[in-house]
Order: structure tokens, then C-alpha cells, then sequence
């Protein structure tokens, strides 16, 4: 167990709290277009303004790589994020020197300062310690609330727990909770469904967690792989050759541990991945040569959401079809409308598995829609992140045996 926000003292300190607010913008705009990860954060922002503490945010936005570029400077995100508060966020050009350790000073109790982007430096990926000494050196004590990066080790997000106590944000907890209770002990049986594009993505997961389930379900461009790795003709189907080895030692350690890995009994075919063209329904065993897999078929529907019916924990993981075209979205928002039906603890995780249990407004339905991508499936695959070993324990003393302000733990 890791020490959260809620087991420091923190009224009247100044709290470093690393955030995820990479948000996109709209194409020909400076308007952000999507405000869930700022939204995400709130809670945790709120906690601490609430408690009276000094709460000073940073992030990083897009891939400056070490440079100043105006378009991804956080002023719009402080604005929104005022917006969202109602309260006034002071905001500074810059992550560390003179101009952002006077805007630190600034700070009165209750408010709160957002940091210039954190990739303006090299340093941040580079995990820098000096870098993150400085980073440190404008706080009392650490919180990362940024589970999307918790997979990557740099200078705000690792680098800083060097040299302040460390705990994680609300959200982090929340992330952490329900993704570790899979690895833990779910309620059983527990199932995996997983899909999206591309198997070398995924096996790592896979492997994992077929350590730890009862049945897993293969559908959406994964599935194409796995259906050729048996022996079977797929077509024009996106299969990864390079992993046709690596889906077949599953299929082999499925079997030697009697957890079955379900593939499709049909799907729908197209010529082309395009909307308006004609579709077939056709059995795996007769995947037409001139034409590719773009979604499950109905008797898979079925026949997954059967499986499904009697499990208590389910995990799913990417789309059962190519769903950004309505025609093969289907499979993908059965299987959503099945899981958030069913009585069981329930995780959605991935890009594309999450916009589209939200396009349908289902989200509230799932037990845990996962904010993570990257940093979800490398949780679930090593059953720990760097930046979340990097935090404190929950035993550890919260003050006293920290020097903090910049100097070594
Ligand atoms: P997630 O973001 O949920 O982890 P991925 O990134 O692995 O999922 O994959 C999502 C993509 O997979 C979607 O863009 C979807 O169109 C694509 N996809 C799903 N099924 C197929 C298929 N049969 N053929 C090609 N692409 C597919
Ligand atoms: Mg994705």
C-alpha cells in the first residue's frame, strides 16, 4: 500500500501535485476539446485547496522535446481549470527558476499556481536529478495524481520523490485500487476480453494475465492473428506476422493451463475498412480471400456474452471491431451494453475501449473506467508502475524522517 493525499498534513505546505492535463485541442483553434483529464484531477486539486494547502500543479501537454512552443504553453489549461474550480489558478511561463519560485511565494493558503509545461525541458524526460531537485525545491511534499505517465520514469513524475515525501492523488488511488484488486484477488470467475489493433501491444498483458484468469475472449483486429496463428485463412485481415509465434505460445500456454482463450465462431468481412461498403457474415472457417475481418458476428455476440453472463469480474480491453465505422461497430457496443447489464465488477480500459463505452453514455455503468492506456496495460502486465513504487509506503512516517525542500531522501 502506498501513502495517499489523505494520509498527509497539509494545511499551510506548499504541495507539488504532478497532473495529467495533456488535453487535445480542437484542429484549427486554441480551444481544448476535451476537458476529462483536467476534470479528473479535480477532486484531488479540491482536496487540498479545501485543507488549506498551497497547491502547486504541473504537467506536461504534447511533445515540445525539450523546447518552448508557444502552442502547447498551459495558459488555456489554467484558464479551464479556473473555470472548473471557480476559483482564480495562477499560472507562470516557466517550471522552475526564479520566476516560478516567486510565483510559489506567492501563494497564499487555499490557492492554487499551474507550472509551465514540463517537457519545455529536457530534463523532464531525461529524468535529470538536479532537474528534479529544483521541482522539489518549490514544495513541502509530493502528490502525483498523474496515472497516464505513471509508466515513465522522468524528473516530475519519479525523479522528484527523491527529495520530498510522496504520495499518491485521489485518482491515482482510484486507478490503483481497482486495477491491483484484478491482480489480487477478484471475485471469480474473471474473465479478459480483449481487442483493438495490434497483438504486440497487448501480449504482455495477455501473458500476465492469463496467470491470473478463468477464460479469456480474443476479438477485434487481435483476433485476426490468433485465428491465423490456428491454422485458418484470414484474408485481407490486419494480421501482425511478427507475432503469429507469440500468439501461438499463448494458445499453447492456454491449453497447458486449462484457461481457455476464445477466439470468434464468425465475424463480418468487407472488401475494404471504409463506410458504405457492402458486408458479409461469414464462419471463421470461411474468410473470402479478396476480404478482411472488420468486427465479430452475431453467433460470437452470443456466444462471448454467454461466457460472460456467469463471471464476476471482467476486464475488457479494446474494441471487438473497427467501431469509428457505425457499420462494424456492433460487436463492440453489444458487448459494452452486456457488460454494464451484468452483476460484476467490471474495468474498461484502453484509448479507444473507454471512448466508446462513453460515446454510448454507459460509463457510469462500469465499475472502473481506466484513465491509463499505456500506464493501464503496464500495470496489468508487471503488477507495478516505477512512478507509483517511487511514492511512499503507507507506513512510512509522513514527516520527521523527510528533510524535504530539496534535499535527498
Ligand atoms: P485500446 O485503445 O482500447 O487499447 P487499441 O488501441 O489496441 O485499443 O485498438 C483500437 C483500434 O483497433 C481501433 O481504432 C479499431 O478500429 C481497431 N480495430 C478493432 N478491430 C479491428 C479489426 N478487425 N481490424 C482492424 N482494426 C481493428
Ligand atoms: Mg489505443
Amino acid at each position: 500500500m502506498k501513502k495517499t493525499v489523505r494520509d498527509l498534513a497539509v494545511a499551510g505546505k506548499r504541495v507539488f501535485v504532478r497532473v495529467d492535463f495533456n488535453v487535445p485541442f480542437g484542429s484549427d483553434d486554441d480551444e481544448i476539446s476535451d476537458d476529462t483529464r483536467i476534470r479528473a484531477a479535480l477532486p484531488t486539486i479540491r482536496y487540498l485547496t479545501e485543507r488549506k494547502a498551497r497547491v502547486v500543479l504541473a504537467s506536461h501537454l504534447g511533445r515540445p522535446k525539450g523546447k518552448v512552443v508557444d502552442e502547447l504553453r498551459l495558459k488555456p489549461v489554467a484558464d479551464r481549470l479556473a473555470l472548473l474550480l471557480g476559483t482564480p489558478v495562477a499560472y507562470v511561463e516557466d517550471c522552475v527558476g526564479p520566476e516560478a519560485e516567486q510565483a510559489v511565494a506567492r501563494l497564499h493558503d487555499g490557492e492554487v499556481l499551474l507550472l509551465e509545461n514540463v517537457r519545455f525541458r529536457a530534463e523532464e524526460e531525461a529524468n535529470d536529478p538536479e532537474f528534479a531537485k529544483q521541482l522539489g525545491a518549490l514544495a513541502n511534499v509530493y502528490v502525483n495524481d498523474a496515472f497516464g505517465t505513471a509508466h515513465r520514469a522522468h524528473a516530475s513524475t519519479e525523479g522528484i520523490t527523491h527529495y520530498l515525501p510522496s504520495a499518491a492523488g485521489l485518482l491515482m488511488e482510484k486507478e490503483l485500487r481497482a486495477l491491483e484488486g484484478l491482480l489480487g484477488s477478484p471475485a471469480r470467475p474473471f474473465a479478459c476480453v480483449f481487442g483493438g489493433a495490434k497483438v504486440s501491444d497487448k501480449v504482455g498483458m495477455m501473458r500476465s494475465m492469463l496467470q491470473r484468469v478463468d477464460i479469456i475472449l480474443v476479438g477485434g483486429g487481435l483476433a485476426a492473428t490468433f485465428l491465423k496463428a490456428r491454422g485458418l485463412e484470414v484474408g485481407h485481415s490486419l494480421v501482425e506476422d511478427a507475432a503469429l509465434d507469440v500468439a501461438r505460445d499463448i494458445i499453447h500456454e492456454s491449453e497447458s493451463r486449462g484457461v481457455p482463450v476464445l477466439l470468434p465462431v464468425d465475424v463480418l468481412v468487407a472488401a475494404e475498412v471504409k463506410a458504405g461498403v457492402r458486408v458479409r457474415i461469414v464462419p471463421v472457417t470461411g474468410i473470402p480471400s479478396d476480404m478482411g475481418i472488420v468486427d465479430i458476428g452475431p453467433r460470437t455476440i452470443e456466444y462471448f456474452s454467454g461466457k460472460l453472463e456467469s463471471c464476476r469480474t471482467i476486464m475488457w480491453n479494446g474494441p471487438m471491431g473497427v467501431y469509428e465505422v457505425d457499420q462494424f461497430a456492433l460487436g463492440t457496443k453489444c458487448l459494452i451494453n452486456y457488460l454494464t447489464a451484468f452483476d460484476a465488477t467490471t474495468v474498461i480500459g484502453g484509448g479507444s475501449s473507454v471512448d466508446a463505452v462513453q460515446e454510448m453514455g454507459l460509463a457510469e455503468l462500469v465499475s472502473h473506467v481506466s484513465t491509463g492506456g499505456g500506464a493501464t496495460l503496464e500495470l496489468l502486465e508487471n503488477g507495478t508502475l516505477p512512478c507509483v513504487e517511487a511514492l511512499d509506503d503507507a507506513s512510512q512516517p509522513c514527516d520527521g524522517s523527510h528533510p524535504g525542500n530539496g534535499e535527498a531522501k
